[in-house]
């Protein structure tokens, strides 16, 4: 396989010397943060005064934590670290939880993200001859315009689509000979289930990959994308804090995403002890912004759950790589005292060729205990006017399920079609307790 980078100099370098760029890139960071008022009172009380009170990156331990709080608290400019006239670009998180918080970048910051974002499609071998049609939401959310941006600093013809509009979306990939599509994982199977509806033909099509991120999918998601459509497709992951999208990508080996190292420093904690975990323990991944001199960000909880992946990539980039992200650690329900991830049932029905592009995972109080209801869709095919044969398929479902998370949950069979989608990130799971 043929490996192409953007600039392999930087996303080969050895580790000796991406730590010292990163401990320079940190006192950089330290001293712009000092600047603001939320880290200028903060770090201080820490011993750090200036960038010269950090001697190595394990230096980076005695710098405090930031939360989505602190940022929400600091609205609007209690983080920004330039004259306001130096920001050319702001962002605004999506909002899955809670109020939104904004980020703020320099025209050189910007370049810089740019950058990285474009190594990022360059890893998976973009070409700049690829047509790009993006999918994700254009906006205030940095899921579309970032790696907008990253493509046509390829040279990609970037077709700005946004979400949403599925008739036009077809048509533009057919028109256009699409060959890279940007989108959620969950729109990427929801466009697949309607694409007889719109009479498209896949042999009209010039599809070669997708590039899915923004919420938790799992591996059989991914290969239910890839089998459905016949293309490669790759797992992106960021977040707006971070400058979203770019910040870590699968390379052509799909085997988890390299971060950039010398853009952000990785740290897994325990998120009940806050102790940093070595390579291969799973836990709340931490963010360091490197390269970011408007708006600083040190030792960001990100409360998404993975691990480091230890060892080298084949394909000879030196920056380490993250693993699937689990969820969320506030994404996580407790079931009549069971823990569990939605992304625990997700591996479970996707996995069973009979369940289809959608589900619904819904908990309600039942009396005293919860119940957990699992409406999933199934394909067209399985549909049948066979009672015994759905309610066996059901059964398995439910006995699939218990066998992985210890519940036993409701199972409900829907046609294709019947459960309710979303444009931009999933809405998976309804949980109905508290409001009762
Ligand atoms: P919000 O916190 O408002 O949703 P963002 O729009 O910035 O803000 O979303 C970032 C979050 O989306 C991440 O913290 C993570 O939980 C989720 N996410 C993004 N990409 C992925 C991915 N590839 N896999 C799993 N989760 C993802
Ligand atoms: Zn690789």
């Amino acid at each position: 396989m043929e490996i192409k980078y953007w600039d392999q100099d930087i996303e080969t370098i050895s580790r000796d010397r991406l730590e010292a760029l990163q401990l320079e890139r940190l006192k950089k960071t330290v001293s712009q943060a000092l600047k603001t008022d939320f880290y200028g009172g903060k770090l201080p009380e820490r011993g750090i005064k200036s960038a010269d009170d950090l001697k190595s990156l394990d230096d980076l331990r005695n710098l405090p934590f930031t939360t989505k709080n602190d940022l929400r608290e600091s609205y609007p400019y209690g983080m920004l670290a330039v004259d306001r006239s130096e920001v050319v670009r702001m962002h605004a998180s999506s909002g899955t939880t809670g109020t939104p918080t904004t980020i703020y970048l320099t025209a050189d910051d910007l370049a810089a993200c740019t950058d990285i974002t474009t190594r990022s499609v360059v890893a998976t071998g973009a070409e700049s001859g690829d047509v790009f049609q993006n999918m994700m939401t254009y906006g205030l959310f940095t899921g579309g315009i970032v790696l907008h941006y990253g493509a046509e600093n390829l040279g990609m013809m970037v077709i700005p689509a946004s979400s949403g509009n599925t008739e036009r979306q077809f048509r533009m990939m057919k028109d256009f000979q699409t060959s890279i599509i940007h989108a959620t994982p969950s729109y990427m199977l929801y466009l697949h289930s309607r694409m007889a509806d719109f009479g498209i033909d896949p042999a009209q099509l010039n599809l070669k990959k997708a590039y899915v991120g923004a919420e938790p999918h799992s591996e059989d998601v991914r290969r239910k994308i890839e089998r459905l459509w016949g293309i490669d497709v790759y797992n992106s992951y960021g977040l707006s804090e971070m400058n979203g999208p770019g910040l870590a990508f699968e390379c052509v080996h799909k085997d988890a995403m390299h971060v950039w190292e010398d853009a952000y420093i990785m740290e897994i904690i325990n998120p009940d002890t806050l102790e940093p975990l070595p390579d291969g323990e799973e836990g709340e991944l931490v963010l360091t912004i490197l390269h970011r001199d408007a708006m600083p960000l040190i030792r960001y909880r990100t409360r998404d759950l993975t691990r480091i992946i230890p060892g080298q990539c084949a394909c000879g980039r030196t920056h380490r790589r993250l693993a699937r992200m689990k969820g969320r650690t506030d994404d996580m329900l407790i079931i009549n005292g069971v823990n569990v991830f939605p992304s625990q049932i997700e591996e479970v029905i996707m996995r069973m060729p009979e369940v289809g592009t959608n589900y619904l995972i819904v908990v309600q109080k039942a009396g005293p205990l919860d119940k957990l209801i699992v409406k999933t869709e199934i394909t067209r095919e399985s549909m049948t006017d066979d009672t015994r044969d759905l309610y066996n398929l059901k059964q398995r479902i439910v006995e699939h399920l218990r066998a992985s998370i210890t519940i036993k949950p409701v199972v409900e069979l829907h046609e294709q079609g019947a459960l309710p989608v979303s444009e931009g990130k999933a809405k998976r799971v309804l949980d109905e307790r508290e409001e009762n």
